[in-house]
């Protein structure tokens, strides 16, 4: 596996594409200060270049190089949820390329609980930008079979860490505005977030419209197969399809739910049903990140 490791970080220094585990889903990565490096990543994607990239850092050390301003928000919440599936939206140093940042100020970073994910950025010895490793729009991979399925050829080298074990892409915080800003609910709750920093605003709610996040589309994270949210298991009347609810097909806790969830659909993908019918999961902090994805896989446009 080190050598391995050792293949892979080599490739990252040379401005190549490496996909990799992480905890939430598997990334598209590459040197996140080698714009040309970085632009391929858009071209493999498929993802339009006004959607910034996540930078993966190994350390709150490394993170603060690349941030011209490090709220006192962003120590405390590093401090408690790094490594882990919290992304922080801060001002950016001028050094990390435009194409990274779609044009903007500001930068997302986030240090990813997995120890190969870990161990690339600190043997690449640079910050790695990363989406999932996915063609945009599509559903992300959270198994290295998910993204040969996906992506195979265009990417230099794949490191297999088998599953990932949280499922759904990170909770975003942007802290550059006067309140800090939910971009984007995950795993770590907007609840848990406010209980370190105070009150924190959604985007798209009126009062955080200024900072609406781009890269932001209603459908996303979508499998091909038509996707309904559905309650009390009331499934669509005509064709044939597959019912998932907690405590049913699925995990009753959001915690293995989140962990199924991509892998599920991926599956059902390929069986060719009508309609996978999905029961609203409760409304519970909890379950927030995956009740928005869930809505953007639903999403008709
Ligand atoms: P993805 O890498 O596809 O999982 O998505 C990255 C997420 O982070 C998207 O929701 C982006 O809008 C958000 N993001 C990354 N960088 C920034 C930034 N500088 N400002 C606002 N949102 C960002
Ligand atoms: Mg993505």
């Amino acid at each position: 596996m080190s050598g391995e490791l050792e293949r892979a970080a080599a490739l990252i220094r040379e401005g190549r594409l490496v996909a990799f585990p992480t905890e939430t889903v598997y990334g598209l990565g590459a040197n996140a200060l080698d714009a040309a490096a970085v632009g391929r990543i858009f071209t493999v994607k498929g993802r339009p270049s006004t959607s910034p990239l996540i930078v993966h850092v190994a350390s709150i050390e490394m993170a603060r190089e690349l941030a011209s301003v490090w709220p006192d928000a962003a120590q405390r919440l590093a401090e408690r949820h790094w490594p882990g599936p919290l992304t922080l939206v801060v001002p950016k140093q001028p050094h990390v390329p435009d194409t990274v940042t779609a044009g903007l100020q500001t930068v997302g970073l986030r240090m990813p609980a997995h120890p190969m994910a870990l161990e690339l950025i600190r043997r690449s010895g640079v910050p790695i930008a990363a989406p999932s490793a996915n063609v945009f729009m599509q559903l992300s991979p959270t198994s290295a079979e998910h993204v040969r399925a996906g992506l195979g050829a265009a990417v230099d080298m794949i490191l297999d860490g088998g599953s990932t074990p949280v499922g759904i892409e990170s909770t975003v915080v942007s802290l550059v505005g006067q309140r800090p800003v939910l971009l984007r609910a995950g795993m770590i709750s907007r609840e848990e977030i406010e209980a370190l920093i105070g009150p924190v605003e959604v985007a798209g709610s009126a009062d955080a419209g200024a900072h609406a996040a781009p890269g932001m589309h209603a459908r996303h994270y979508s499998p091909r197969t038509r996707l309904v949210l559905v309650r009390d298991r009331a499934v669509p009347a005509r064709g044939r399809g597959v019912y998932l609810a907690p405590g049913g097909r699925m995990p009753a806790e959001p915690q293995g739910y989140a962990a199924a969830l991509y892998a599920t659909l991926h599956e059902l993908d390929g069986q060719g049903w009508d309609w996978i019918a999905v029961e609203e999961p409760p409304e519970e902090p909890a379950w927030e990140g995956i009740r928005d994805r869930l809505r953007r896989a639903s999403a008709r446009v």
